[in-house]
């Protein structure tokens, strides 16, 4: 067995040999990823700003003969082994099993030939925790297999192919930030995506040299109807953007706001799209902030986001509120909830002296409520998809 709290590379590289018996080819690294902010404006064609973590996916990788791929994880006892077969179309592998069986698929389906490959995965990334540990994954194993086959893939190409991955082939309704964050982000930086064009440019965020970093607080929150809920928000933006004359939400520019709500005759709509319009703008305003150099002065629009999503888009749960209370009565620069809602994580601006502190606070208002206890780690915006070795 591979000791789960050593260094996630060597497991990976540990976990391979003890399975199949000799060294890996190579190794593969992705990180999961955190939005900045941005939230539910992905759907709306609009604007996101997610960067990578420093929790990574690690997969070591070797070929193997003929048309078959075996797939070890730390988190599960068995290899997975499947072939072409079960690559011909969605649903024959399920499981974790189908986020790799996916990325062979796609590329399969794109024309690529995908040579035959072992892989094992070792990961720092939480599971289910809206830190995209699906795509970190997704993104470590298509690195890895266009690698091994000697395939050019753009990077600029790679997102859409690990999106299709999850949407056909494990069947995941998800956006193309994940995938685009984790393999294009950079150290240092936080990703400008475009959801209509999906362009994207490297906006410089360098906590560290600011004396700052990002609280990551998991609420440890069950996901509670999160599904319906999501479906819901997507129908009333869908319906406002019809009743609006608008091909999608981001179509009405903040100064065009109070006179589109006029329009809209419903009262939970009308909150609904102040949510999406607002915060679109407040992802613009980061993002000039950041190109100024005024890292300290985005903590008002994270915070901002955060009142706009419990407020207007009625996304966010007790655990939630909580964590961003605290936080910033502990001196947090801002704090908001970040991913889809009703659970997940929330994210604080810190001055790293303070991250203790803040992390401190956070943990004894869960206590004072009964809350199961959150856990925390400070993160500086690191690197994108890569070869390790
Ligand atoms: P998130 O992406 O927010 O972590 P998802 O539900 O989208 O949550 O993806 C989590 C799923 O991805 C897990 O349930 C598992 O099937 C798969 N997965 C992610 N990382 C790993 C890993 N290291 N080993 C095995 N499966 C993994
Ligand atoms: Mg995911």
């Amino acid at each position: 067995m591979t000791d789960p709290t050593g260094d996630v590379a060597e497991r990976a590289a540990a976990g391979f040999t003890t399975r199949y018996g000799h060294q890996a080819a190579g190794r593969w690294a992705a990180p999961g990823r955190v939005n900045l902010i941005g939230e539910h404006t992905d759907y709306n064609d609009g604007f996101v700003l997610p960067f990578a973590l420093p929790l990574r996916t690690i997969v070591a990788a070797g070929r193997q003969d003929g048309e078959r791929w075996t797939v070890w994880s730390e988190l599960s006892d068995e290899a997975i082994t499947f072939g072409a077969d079960d690559v011909a179309e969605p649903g024959r592998v399920t499981g974790w099993g189908a986020y790799v069986a996916g990325v062979v698929w796609a590329l399969r389906e794109a024309g690529h030939p995908v040579p035959g490959a072992r892989l094992a995965i070792a990961s720092d990334v939480p599971l289910g925790s809206g830190l995209s540990s699906s795509a970190a994954l997704e993104s470590a194993v298509l690195a890895a297999l266009l690698d091994l086959g000697g395939l050019e893939l753009p990077a600029e190409r790679q997102p859409r192919l690990a999106q299709r991955a999850e949407n056909v082939y494990v069947g995941a309704p998800t956006g193309i930030m994940d995938q685009s964050a984790v393999i294009r982000c950079r150290a240092g930086h936080a990703l400008f995506l475009d959801c209509r064009d999906e362009s994207v440019e490297h906006i410089p965020f360098d906590l560290g040299a600011a004396g700052l970093a990002v609280l990551v607080i998991d609420s440890r929150a069950p996901h509670r109807h999160a599904d319906g809920e999501y479906a819901a928000r997507r129908r009333s933006c869908e319906t406002a953007a019809k009743a609006l004359g608008v091909s999608a939400l981001r179509d009405v520019a903040v100064d065009q706001l109070d006179a589109a709500l006029a329009r809209l005759d419903d009262e939970e709509t009308r909150r609904r799209v102040r949510h999406v319009v607002t915060e679109d703008q407040r992802v613009l305003d980061t993002v000039a902030l950041l190109r100024a150099g005024r890292v300290r002065d985005i903590g008002p629009l994270l915070t901002a986001s955060h009142v706009s999503m419990r407020d207007d888009f009625e996304i966010t749960v007790p655990e939630i509120d909580t964590a961003v209370e605290a936080a910033l009565a502990a001196g947090a620069l801002g704090a908001r909830m970040t991913g889809g809602g009703f659970g997940g994580c929330v994210l604080a601006l810190v001055d790293t002296d303070r991250a203790d502190a803040v992390a401190a606070a956070v943990t004894a208002a869960y206590a004072e409520r009964g809350f199961t206890a959150p856990s925390t780690v400070p993160v500086l915006p690191a690197p994108g998809a890569t070869r390790l070795d």
